[in-house]
C-alpha cells in the first residue's frame, strides 16, 4: 500500500477509461455503470481518452488537410456523425449543439491547415485535443442520462505544461492549485479530458500518445487519491502475451519498476510518464478490465505482495528487431567507441533497444527497430569510415528478423540460478540465443533470438518460470518384480491425488533385466506392462537417459536385487538424480562405499533406502532421528526376516520346518531361492545397514551368523534337490522347539547389535521378550538407547510383502522430493 501520510485518507479514486473502453455506445454504457456504482460509494474523478480510433482519425484528417486533400472533409463528417449517433444512442440529450460547435471549430482549423498546407506542432496539438474534448462531453451527458450527475472538465484548465508540443512536459507544481481547486471541491462527478493540457499562456498541448494515463496519475497524485484505476479491455497486466502463451495469467500485483519494464517491452500497458508520476507520489495503480468489471485486475504498488512466489513477474517480448554488431581489432581498449557509435545513432533519433558488449571490447552488439535499420547502418559506416579504411573496424554486421524476450521481476535479484534456468529451457527447446543483456539491477534479463523461434522461446521461458501449478518429476524405475510392479501400480492409483497437490510423477523410463522402455513424454502408468513387452532398450539406455536429461527433478528407483544396477548409484547421484533403493547390496557392501554414498546423498539429491530393512517400517528413519538428535544407542535387537519369523511362528505352533518353509515360499515371503533366507546372510545384510545408520561402521563379515542348515549335498545342490532333502532337518528343529517350550521360552531368529558386536542366530528367548510370539511375518526392531533405557523403542509390523515394501519405496520417493524442494 502507499505511504498513508501522502494519501490523507481522501478515499478518492480516479478512474481512467481508454479509447477501447469507449469504442461504441454499449461500451460507454458499461463504463457509465462502473463509474456510477463507484461514485455512489465515494469521491470519484473520471478521466477519459478519445473514443476508440478517434485520435488516429484526427491524425489522418490533419495529414489530408496538410496536403490540401479534400478527403479530410469526409473524414470529419464521418467523425461528426459517429459522435452524434453515439449521443443519440446514449440518450445523451442536450449535447448535440456542443458536439456540433466542436466540429465547426475543428472544421475551421483544418480548413486553415489545408490553405497554408502546413501544420505546426502547435496546431497538431490543437487538432488532437478535439478527441478528448468530444469524448468528455459525450460521456458526461451519458452519465447524466443514466442518472449520475456529471460534467465535462477540460484539462487545459487544470494541467500546466511547457510548450514542447506533441509531448509536453508537465509542471506539477503549477498544476497543483488548479487541480485541487477544480476537482478537490466539486460535488458533481467530473469527467476530465485525458491527454490534453495547456501552457501557462493557454496554448493547447498534448502529453504524447497514450497520455490520458498520465492525466489520470497526475490528478490522482495531486489529490492524494487512494488509487488510480486504469480501465482497459484486458484483465490487467498479463504474465505474457496470451495470444502466444495460452497459460499466461493476469499478474495480481506488480511493482512500479516492474510495470515500467513490462510496458517498455511490448506489453503495451501504460504510458511510462504516468507510472513515474504514480510511483513518485506513492499512488497505487489498479489496471482493470471494462469487459470484466468483477475481475480485480493488477495492482501496482511500491512493494507488491509476493504471494505468487515467482521470482519473475512477467515475460515480455518484441517481435521484430534488427540486431547489429560493430566489431574490429581496433576497438579493443580504445575509449570513446561506444560514445561515438551511440552518439551517431542518437543524432539521427534512432532509439537503441538493447546493448551488449563483452569484456574483450572487441565488439558491441545492439538492437534497434527495423524501420531505423538502413539509416543506422549508413550513419555507423559514415562515423567509422576512417577506422574501416584502416582495417581497424569491420563493416557492421546486421541480423534481421530477430525477437527480444525479456523476463522481468524484482525477485530475480535475490534468486540465483535464474539465468541458468532460462538458458537451460531455451537449450532444451533448441532455441539459439543470439545476444543477452542483463543490467546489474537484475530487473530484466533480455535475450535476442531468431524471430521464428520467438513464440516457442516465449512459451518455454514462461513454462520454466511459472511452473509451480504443477511440478513434474522424471521417474526412472529399474526392476518390475513384485515390489517394482506394485510400486508403479500404487503411483498410478495416486495419480489424481498427487496432481491435485501439483505433482506429476512422470514415468519416463522403466526397465527389467534385459528390456527398457523410455518415453520422454511419459510411459502410460496403466500400460507399462504392455510397453515393456514390446520394449527394446536396456537398463544401460535408461541410465544414460537419466544421466543426460536436463530435467530439474529426476528420481531413480532401484527395485531390483541386482549388482549391475547398484554400480550406477554414484554416477546418478553425481548428475543430481535422487536414488531410491530397495536393494540392499550397495548399503551392505564395503562400509567405505556406504559412507561415500550417504555423503553424496547429503550433498545432492539424496539417496534413500528405508525399505532395505523392515520393508516399509520406519526403522532406519527412526534410528537416524535418534542419532541426529544426540541419543546414544546401546543395543538394537530384532527380528529382521519376515520369512524366518514366519517359519519360527509356524514351528512354535507345531508345524514341521519343511512344511513351514514351503508355506512361506507359497505365500511369496521367501527369496526365489529360499536358501538365501535360511543362510542368514540376508538378515546379516540388514543388520549391517542398521548398524551403519546407528553409527557403527561394521562390515558384513563382522556379523556372527549361525548356520541353520547342516553341511550336506542336498543343501548345496539344485533347488529341487533342496526341497527333496529338506525334511531331513525337521526332527532336529522339532527337538529344539520342544526344549524351548519346556524352558517356557520361544524360538526366534534374532539379530542383535550390542557393544559393537553383531550377531544373527536362532535364539530361544523368554516369552516376555518383545521378539517372542511375533505374529506371522512381522518384523520387530527394539532399540535401547540412553533416552529409551528402561523400555526400548520398538518398531513393529509386517516386514515383508510387495505392498508394504512398495509403499515404503513410494514414501521414500515423496520424501526425496520434499527434501529437494
Ligand atoms: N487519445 C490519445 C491517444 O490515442 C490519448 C490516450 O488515449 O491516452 O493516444
Ligand atoms: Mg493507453
Amino acid at each position: 500500500m502507499a505511504d498513508p501520510s501522502s494519501n490523507p485518507g481522501s478515499g478518492l479514486r480516479v478512474l481512467k477509461f481508454g479509447g477501447t473502453s469507449l469504442a461504441d455506445p454499449d461500451r460507454v454504457r458499461a463504463v457509465a455503470a462502473i463509474v456510477s456504482a463507484r461514485a455512489a460509494t465515494g469521491p470519484t474523478v473520471m478521466v477519459v481518452s478519445a473514443l476508440g480510433g478517434v485520435t488516429d482519425d484526427l491524425i489522418a484528417a490533419g495529414q489530408s488537410a496538410e496536403q490540401s486533400d479534400p478527403e479530410y472533409v469526409s473524414r470529419l463528417q464521418a467523425m461528426r456523425a459517429r459522435h452524434l449517433k453515439a449521443a443519440a444512442d446514449l440518450a445523451a440529450s442536450g449535447v448535440d449543439e456542443r458536439i456540433g460547435a466542436l466540429f465547426d471549430e475543428l472544421d475551421d482549423l483544418l480548413r486553415g491547415v489545408s490553405l497554408v498546407k502546413e501544420c505546426t506542432a502547435r496546431t497538431w496539438d490543437q487538432i488532437l485535443s478535439f478527441g478528448e474534448r468530444l469524448s468528455a462531453t459525450l460521456v458526461a451527458a451519458a452519465l447524466r442520462a443514466a442518472g449520475t450527475p456529471a460534467e465535462a472538465c477540460d484539462a487545459r484548465d487544470l494541467i500546466v505544461t511547457d510548450d514542447n508540443f506533441g509531448r509536453a512536459w508537465v509542471d506539477v507544481d503549477a498544476s497543483r492549485g488548479r487541480v485541487s481547486e477544480r476537482l478537490g471541491q466539486s460535488d458533481t462527478l467530473q469527467v476530465v479530458t485525458g491527454f490534453i493540457a495547456a501552457t501557462p499562456e493557454g496554448d493547447t498541448t498534448t502529453l504524447g500518445r497514450g497520455g490520458s494515463d498520465h492525466t489520470a496519475t497526475l490528478v490522482g497524485s495531486i489529490l492524494g487519491a487512494e488509487a488510480v484505476e486504469i480501465w482497459t479491455d484486458v484483465d490487467g497486466v498479463m504474465s505474457a502475451d496470451p495470444r502466444i502463451v495460452p497459460e499466461a495469467f493476469s499478474i495480481p500485483s506488480l511493482g512500479y519498476d516492474e510495470l515500467m519494464e513490462l510496458s517498455h517491452w511490448g506489453a503495451d500497458v501504460m504510458h511510462p510518464a504516468a507510472v513515474h508520476t504514480a510511483r513518485d507520489h506513492h499512488v497505487p495503480l489498479v489496471i482493470r478490465n471494462t469487459l470484466n468489471p468483477e475481475f480485480p485486475g493488477t495492482s501496482v504498488v511500491a512493494r507488491p505482495s509476493d504471494s505468487s512466489g515467482y521470482p519473475v513477474r512477467g515475460i515480455a517480448s518484441i517481435d521484430d528487431v534488427a540486431l547489429l554488431r560493430l566489431e574490429g581489432d581496433g576497438m579493443q581498449g580504445v575509449p570513446g567507441i561506444a560514445q561515438r557509435l551511440f552518439g551517431a545513432l542518437a543524432q539521427e533519433r534512432i532509439s537503441v533497444i538493447l546493448i551488449t558488449q563483452a569484456s574483450s571490447e572487441r565488439s558491441i552488439c545492439f538492437a534497434i527497430e527495423p524501420v531505423d535499420l538502413d539509416q543506422a547502418v549508413r550513419v555507423i559506416q559514415g562515423e567509422f569510415a576512417l577506422e574501416r579504411g584502416a582495417g581497424l573496424v569491420d563493416d557492421v554486421v546486421v541480423e534481421e528478423r530477430r525477437s527480444v524476450i525479456a523476463a522481468v521481476g524484482e525477485g530475480m535479484r535475490e534468486t540465483p540460478g535464474l539465468a541458468g534456468r532460462v538458458f537451460g529451457v531455451l537449450g532444451h527447446s533448441r532455441v539459439n540465443i543470439r545476444a543477452i543483456a542483463q543490467g546489474s539491477s537484475e530487473l530484466n534479463i533480455s535475450m535476442v533470438v531468431a524471430q521464428e523461434d520467438c513464440e516457442r522461446a516465449l512459451r518455454a521461458v514462461h513454462r520454466a518460470f511459472f511452473r509451480p501449478h504443477g511440478r513434474t518429476v522424471q521417474l526412472f524405475v529399474a526392476g518390475v518384480g513384485r515390489v517394482g510392479a506394485e510400486f508403479l501400480d500404487q503411483v498410478a492409483a495416486q495419480r489424481a491425488d498427487l496432481s491435485e497437490r501439483g505433482l506429476e510423477l512422470r514415468l519416463v523410463g522403466v526397465a527389467r533385466s534385459a528390456v527398457a522402455v523410455l518415453e520422454e513424454e511419459g510411459v502410460d502408468l496403466d500400460g507399462w506392462r504392455d510397453a515393456l513387452a514390446e520394449g527394446s532398450g536396456a537398463l544401460r539406455d535408461m541410465v544414460d537417459m537419466a544421466l543426460e536429461s536436463d530435467h530439474p527433478s529426476r528420481l531413480f528407483v532401484d527395485a531390483t536385487a541386482s549388482q549391475d544396477v547398484v554400480e550406477w548409484y554414484e554416477p546418478l547421484l553425481r548428475e543430481g538424480v535422487a536414488v531410491i533403493s530397495a536393494n540392499k547390496l550397495a548399503f551392505s557392501g564395503p562400509a567405505e562405499r556406504f559412507e561415500s554414498l550417504r555423503e553424496m546423498g547429503e550433498r545432492g539429491r539424496g539417496v534413500l533406502f528405508e525399505t532395505t530393512v523392515g520393508a516399509g517400517l520406519p526403522v532406519l528413519r527412526t534410528i537416524q532421528d535418534l542419532v541426529s538428535t544426540g541419543d546414544t544407542i546401546h543395543r538394537i535387537e530384532g527380528v529382521l526376516s519376515g520369512t524366518l519369523g514366519f517359519i519360527c511362528d509356524r514351528l512354535m505352533a507345531g508345524e514341521a520346518f519343511s512344511a513351514a518353509l514351503a508355506e512361506a515360499d507359497r505365500r511369496g515371503f521367501t527369496e526365489p531361492d529360499p536358501r538365501e533366507d535360511l543362510g542368514g546372510r540376508d538378515v546379516a545384510r540388514k543388520l549391517v545397514i542398521l548398524g551403519r545408520v546407528a553409527g557403527l561402521p561394521i562390515e558384513l563379515d563382522d556379523v556372527d551368523v549361525e548356520r541353520l542348515l547342516p553341511e550336506a549335498g542336498w543343501v548345496t545342490g539344485t533347488l529341487d534337490e533342496f526341497w527333496v532333502g529338506l525334511p531331513e532337518v525337521d526332527a532336529d528343529f522339532a527337538a529344539r522347539r520342544d526344549r524351548a517350550v519346556e524352558d517356557g521360552a520361544a524360538l526366534c531368529y534374532l539379530a542383535s547389535i550390542e557393544d559393537g558386536r553383531a550377531s544373527v542366530r536362532l535364539a530361544s528367548v523368554p516369552t516376555d521378550h518383545p521378539c517372542a510370539g511375533l505374529a506371522s511375518s512381522d518384523n520387530l526392531v527394539a532399540i535401547t538407547t540412553h533416552r529409551y533405557a528402561e523400555t526400548p523403542l520398538v518398531v513393529q509390523g509386517p516386514g515383508a510383502g510387495p505392498e508394504v515394501t512398495a509403499a515404503g519405496v513410494f514414501a521414500d520417493v515423496l520424501r526425496a522430493l520434499a527434501e529437494s524442494r
